[in-house]
């Protein structure tokens, strides 16, 4: 079984695509879940939508879907990201925005627990410090979990009872065995950790590893449709730098 593990793809459909092309390589795909923020940010919502529920992704939902879908609203967000969080709802259609709303915050997937920002508080937590990693190592009742939220690709393993963060480029992969694991694919469709490709993870259950993979896309198009529909050009000019 090979599932290729994805977040964060933010409406960019350019990346989710070229995402979708390179996992596609080995052979079709027999799964793939997605850690939440489908949409936010980007100019295709609707899009990014129809093309994972085609595809029978296994969704949970981030802080961006819940605000496009109206469970969350935008008190938190800082005000460009609010006001294109906003933009999204309008762009979608009463059953796209059905279909966000109907997500689970926290999904179990085999030895997999799904969650876009953390056990702790799935929609805003950025599991990026030890204290974050301990507490979801606490309330993670699977052997491994996936998160999002930070766009930011790593693992973090339980070294004598001690949260390790490793960060994670092109083409590592990590052997899973028996300890807790958390790991974050780092982001499809705005990545911040300075390398601009659109990130995941493919999992390989028959081998038993994750290997995370980076994936050039066409940035320029993605940039052009962001300025197309008037969203802040900050959004655009971010994909180019990856931050
Ligand atoms: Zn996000």
């Amino acid at each position: 079984m090979r599932i290729a593990i994805l977040s964060d793809v933010h409406s960019n459909m350019e990346a989710l695509e070229a995402v979708l092309r390179h996992a596609g390589r080995g052979g079709a795909l027999d799964g793939m879940w997605c850690t939440g923020d489908m949409v936010g940010y980007g100019a295709e919502p609707g899009a990014v939508i129809g093309r994972l529920r085609e595809l029978e992704a296994v969704c949970v939902a981030g802080n961006h879907d819940l605000v496009a879908c109206g469970k969350l609203g935008v008190e938190e967000f800082n005000p460009s990201a609010g006001k294109a969080a906003l933009w999204q709802g309008e762009q979608l259609d009463e059953d796209e925005r059905g279909w966000l709303a109907s997500l689970p915050l926290v999904r179990i997937e085999g030895e997999f627990t799904l969650v876009h920002g953390s056990l702790r508080a799935p929609e805003w937590e950025y599991l990026v410090d030890d204290e974050a990693a301990d507490a979801q190592f606490e309330r993670q009742t699977t052997r491994y979990s996936c998160v999002g939220h930070s766009h930011l690709a790593f693992d973090v393993t339980e070294v004598d009872g001690w949260p390790e963060f490793t960060d994670r480029g092109d083409d590592e992969t990590v052997a899973l065995g028996d300890g807790k694991l958390i790991v974050n694919p780092g982001s499809v469709g705005q990545p911040r950790d300075g390398d601009p490709r659109a990130g995941y993870i493919l999992y390989d259950q028959a081998a038993a590893t994750l290997t995370w993979h980076r994936v050039e896309y066409d940035i320029k198009s993605a940039q052009a449709k962001i300025i197309g529909a008037g969203l802040d050009t900050w959004l655009a000019e971010r994909l180019a730098v990856g931050k």
